[in-house]
């Protein structure tokens, strides 16, 4: 049966409304049997919006658009890897699953084990987690254990755990993470008609670039588009070891999602910009959030921090950008996640304490 009847048969035999989740969507593509398990929350088919603003910022042609998978059913991308890894989990006949988090792996972890009848495990840095995320994991049922370290240590017990114990791994070492979250790619080249000329994406563990990367060769191969992208990955400053080529042990940024010293997919991220011919850069703080202030007052499009470093990073190389490209710029996560963040960067002033009464409320309007 060729790859497309497949896709047909299987969007044709099931049984949900409406989009089915990105297992069953790019089912002949993914590791998966006619018998696995799929645990699924929908995930899967996020919007790609152009911003019109940006694309003139940087003129020439170029139109740039966003992959705004913060639209996830837990906020992040991270259901894509994990709707995999807790899938081949339950069909492996796992119990418990475990992760170490900057915050989104661990409310995508505890949702979707929650789902399959698992318990979940994770460990986060003692005051380094947005609370959204926080709020999440807690909801979902997940054991919560913040430790006194970084998501570096966390990651190295929870290795450590997995061989002593009966407990599954769902880091982005475990290779159906990539599998999942490598749909993306698929997703866009749906959109488009075919890869973009750029990607830009934030990098933490180097986990998704990996899987972008995967799934736009595999579609090439496949011959669903024509050309690859430029893997154009960025980095907070506080925390740019793919940048230095040095593993930095205190890392530092607001942009907590990628706040990570030595990444877990270091070769395999490497190897995407290498064989693409992009490029790693950091982008500071103050990049970030200028990015992320432009989105949400120019473009209506709320993200998180991290998110934000693949706008930033581009406006930073923008003269780079070849005429008349087409870029994508991932947004890997929900701006809801973290509100405190949003309310200390906040647009106009926030008028607090206004009396009940018309007059007043017209002074403060300025009328
Ligand atoms: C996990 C995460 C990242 C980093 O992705 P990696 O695969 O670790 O490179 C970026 N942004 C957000 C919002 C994340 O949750």
């Amino acid at each position: 049966m060729s790859l497309d009847t497949q896709l047909e048969v299987s969007s044709a035999t099931n049984t949900n409304r409406g989009w089915p989740g990105l297992i069953e969507a790019y089912r002949a593509y993914l590791p998966v049997t006619a018998t696995t398990p799929v645990v699924t929350l929908h995930e899967g088919n996020t919007p790609l919006i152009p911003v019109p603003t940006i694309s003139a910022e940087i003129g020439r042609g170029v139109k740039v658009y966003i992959k705004y998978d913060g639209l996830n059913p837990t906020g992040s991308f991270k259901d894509r890897g994990m709707t995999m890894a807790i899938t081949k989990a339950r069909e492996a006949g796992a119990k418990a699953v475990i992760c170490a988090s900057t915050g989104n792996t661990s409310a995508a972890a505890a949702a979707y084990a929650l789902r399959a009848g698992m318990r979940s495990y994770v460990l986060i840095p003692d005051g380094y987690v947005a609370l959204g995320k926080l709020g999440q994991a807690l909801l979902y049922g997940a054991e919560v254990i913040a430790i006194k370290g970084n998501f570096d240590d966390a990651l190295d017990i929870v290795r450590q755990m997995a061989v002593d114990y009966p407990v599954t791994l769902v880091n982005s070492v475990n290779p159906f993470r990539l599998e999942g979250q490598k749909t993306a790619a698929f997703e866009l080249v749906d959109a488009l008609g075919d890869a973009p000329d750029w990607l830009c994406i934030p990098v933490g563990n180097g986990g998704n670039i990996t899987a972008y990367w995967m799934g736009f060769n595999q579609y090439k191969q496949h011959g669903k588009c024509q050309q690859l992208p430029k893997m154009m990955g960025f980095q907070a400053a506080g925390s740019a070891p793919l940048v230095s080529g040095i593993r930095v042990r205190n890392p530092e940024t607001l942009a907590t999602a990628i706040r990570i010293g030595n990444p877990v997919n270091w070769e395999k991220a490497i190897a995407a910009k290498d064989e693409s011919g992009g490029e790693f850069n950091a982008v500071t703080d103050a990049e970030i959030i200028a990015a992320y202030r432009w989105l949400g007052s120019r473009e209506g499009i709320f993200c998180e921090p991290a998110s934000a470093a693949s706008v930033a990073g581009l406006l930073k190389v923008k003269d780079r950008v070849p005429n008349n490209a087409t870029v994508v710029c991932v947004l890997t996560g929900n701006g809801l996640k973290d509100p405190d963040t949003a309310i200390a960067n906040s647009i106009n002033p926030f008028k607090q304490g206004i009396n009940a009464d018309i007059d007043a409320v017209a002074a403060a309007m300025g009328f």
